[in-house]
């Protein structure tokens, strides 16, 4: 664990001196303002224990990360049957494509992708009110990190309603494909208010905790969700969760991960650990710059790697 720290603090000094550092997102207000000197990394480990490096108490938006939790809840909700609704493959598009939709006759290809999303909140809110729907969320959030400092962030919020055209479009194409059974106005509420749900990275690490150890949080008995569904939300965060870099991703470090646009990443070393890094500087393909490096510098140096076929054990 003290060469672990170390390797964190190497990491930060490492990507401290990095001068290409992708670009932040102009794509909602909020997230426009965010520095690019930002950077942050967190492990939690099984035993409870999490090490960080960087700005790793500072609140960021976790925006397309909150994906995950919706998955996870609506798997709750409905089980199987989610996946008539909502497909399994990466898409090949960007994440807002609707020109994919409407070839796909509404049944969006994945559930990270914003179509995809906006079915599994659909199963969230259930008929009832978009308030509680968001702070089931927010329960469910504070409960997977074991802290109750996480947060709505109003502006992002308010940011993410004044630039939702686009989620909007999704929507009620969604709607006309007779795939959202809600009001698209309440979707979207909860939508606008997941992405900005405010965590910092020591949180976002433990929050990731349960997809390592089989659905359970560290010190519960039972799991909270199944050990099959922790498979199966893995393998989609390996095949999609990094957007239209997954691929690229998966070959460079090799786990399972969610990205969003406000920089974050949250990785899983499936038995061992999950990682969080946040650095708001994006690539084309809107995942963070510094954060890819540096998950691949700690899974290269940590053995982290889940197609690795050597017995070496570094940990
Ligand atoms: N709020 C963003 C949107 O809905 C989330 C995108 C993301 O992080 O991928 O477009």
């Amino acid at each position: 664990v003290a060469s672990l720290a170390a390797l964190l603090d190497e990491i930060c000094a490492m990507t401290a001196a990095e001068t290409d550092r992708g670009q932040v997102s102009h794509a909602i207000a909020a997230l426009a303002e965010q520095s690019d000197r930002r950077f942050a990394i967190a492990v939690a480990t099984l035993d409870g224990e999490t090490l960080s490096a960087g700005d790793a108490g500072m609140p960021f938006s976790i925006q397309s990360v909150s994906k995950i939790l919706t998955l996870a809840m609506a798997l709750g909700r409905i089980g199987d049957q989610l996946w008539s609704r909502v497909g399994r493959e990466p898409s090949g598009s960007p994440f807002n494509s609707i020109v994919q939709l409407e070839h796909e006759r509404g049944i969006p290809r994945n559930p990270f992708i914003n179509a995809g999303a906006l079915v599994t909140t659909d199963v969230v809110l259930a008929g009832g009110e978009p308030r509680e729907a968001i702070g089931a969320l927010l329960r469910f959030a504070r409960m997977l990190a074991a802290s109750d400092d996480i947060f709505i962030d109003a502006n992002v919020a308010r940011s993410e309603a004044q630039s939702s055209d686009r989620n909007r479009a999704l929507a009620h194409y969604l709607k006309a494909f007779g795939n959202l059974d809600n009001e698209v106005e309440r979707v979207l509420g909860v939508y606008h208010h997941q992405c900005a749900l405010a965590m910092n990275c020591r949180q976002l690490a433990r929050a990731g905790l349960f997809l390592c150890l089989g659905g359970r949080i560290p010190g519960s008995a039972a799991p909270i969700i199944s050990p099959s569904r922790v498979r199966r939300i893995n393998a989609l965060m390996m095949t999609c969760g990094l957007y239209d870099g997954s691929g690229d991703f998966a070959f460079r470090v090799g786990l399972p991960a969610k990205s969003g646009i406000g920089g974050a990443i949250v990785a899983i070393v499936p038995g061992r650990a999950a990682i969080a890094v946040w650095s708001p500087g994006l690539n084309p393909h809107g995942n963070s710059v510094l954060g890819i490096r540096a998950l691949e510098h700690l899974a290269q140096r940590m053995n982290w790697n889940v197609f690795a076929t050597d017995t070496l054990d570094r940990t």
